[in-house]
């Protein structure tokens, strides 16, 4: 069976990408699901492709945010969505090395290898180019820049299909690390203190997230637009330049945040939020850091810690119900970070989240019907 189909290529680091059609010369395998996407989340990580030394093979079809409807599945072991099914597509893991039986799934020992560069090797290719050569399939187990992709069961959240479908893609990847740094690494609720470096979607989510657990909440960023944002959805903005800023948070966390999420990786905001912190406190980063990260002198004292967070800690298939459940309550409006474009115009969409002017572009494939 060939399905042929739009998919969204990145051919060089420097280029745009290029709307194309493509073939996927296969049906799902025993473990694997076809789903057709209604939309799908551009997040940081896909964009940070151009900047990864290579190490991503290219051309490869990008996206780790999609959600959509399975049309096949090749049954298998897993408890698997069937046909109809509406899914929610997150990042892959291997479900028996230590950390995916200990339910980390984020710290899967092959996480890199599933997720990050490139997939499992094929051969013969099963996704390719209209002549016929190999695209890098399987970008976080799911390459959903394209109106099909070809997905491990294991990775697919079934959601209730009264849900806006199109719009949930950002829940597997951007908002589910944001919320999920707080609900599961922090655990935070009531009479916890938070402060998010970073309004972009990932620290909004975290905003969002703490205000629906009851968590009093600070957000910093550069940008006032960002800072007005994570007001609307409860955190007291605090704008990055403002002199004294640890002093500023820690009036405003009643003697220092006992939390602090940096989504910004910068030296500077990082060692205020740790100045900021009250004793015990820590600090979560969600940042890969591709420079030294110096600390200045007492930042860790009095048991405070630092410590990297991986797509929210979260097993998908409990958070991403959680979060739905919350939308639904009113109470977590992820809609509101996303403007969506269709699938043909990705490069503005990439275009308009450099510059920050959205929040989550959203891509929706072109539907033939
Ligand atoms: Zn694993
Ligand atoms: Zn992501």
């Amino acid at each position: 069976m060939t399905t042929r189909f739009q998919a969204a290529v990145l051919r060089s680091y420097e280029d745009p990408f290029t709307v194309e059609e493509v073939a996927l010369r296969t049906e799902p395998e025993p473990g694997e699901i076809l789903v057709e996407i209604a939309g799908a989340g551009m997040c940081r990580t896909d964009l940070a492709v151009r900047r990864s030394a290579g190490r991503s093979p290219l051309p490869a079809v990008l996206g780790h945010e999609g959600a959509g409807v399975v049309v096949a599945t090749g049954g298998g072991p897993d408890i698997a969505p069937g046909v109809g099914d509406h899914v929610v597509l997150s990042f892959d893991s291997c479900g028996h090395c230590r950390n995916c039986r200990a339910a980390a799934p984020a710290y899967c020992d092959s996480f890199a290898s599933l997720n990050l560069f490139g997939g499992r090797a094929e051969e013969p290719p099963r996704l390719v180019d209209a002549t016929g050569k190999a695209l890098a399939p399987r970008w976080f187990g799911q390459s959903s820049f394209a109106a099909y992709a070809l997905v491990p069961a294991r990775n697919a959240v079934r959601v209730d299909p009264a849900l806006p479908l199109e719009l949930l893609g950002p829940l597997g990847c951007g908002f589910l690390t944001g919320a999920g740094a707080v609900l599961n690494t922090f655990a935070a609720g009531p009479g916890d203190t938070l402060v998010v470096l970073g309004a972009g979607a990932v620290g909004l989510a975290a905003v969002m997230a703490a205000t629906a657990a009851g968590v009093t909440t600070v957000a910093v960023d550069r940008h006032p637009e960002r800072l007005d944002l994570a007001e609307r959805f409860g955190a007291t903005p605090l704008s990055a330049g403002s002199p004294g800023l640890p002093e500023r948070i820690r009036r405003l966390t009643d003697g220092g945040a006992q939390y602090a999420l940096d989504t910004t990786a910068s030296a500077p905001l990082v060692n205020d939020a740790l100045h900021a912190l009250r004793p015990t406190g820590t600090l979560g980063l969600v940042a890969r850091l591709h420079t030294p990260l110096p600390l200045e002198p007492g930042t860790l004292d009095r048991g405070r810690g630092i410590r990297h967070i991986c797509e929210g800690d979260a097993v998908p298939g409990l958070l991403i119900p959680r979060l739905t459940g919350l939308w639904q309550a009113g109470r977590f409006p992820f809609d509101q970070l996303i403007r969506t474009y269709p699938l043909a115009d990705i490069n503005e969409a990439e275009r308009d989240c450099d510059a920050g002017r959205v929040v989550k572009p959203v891509l929706l494939p072109e539907r033939r019907d």
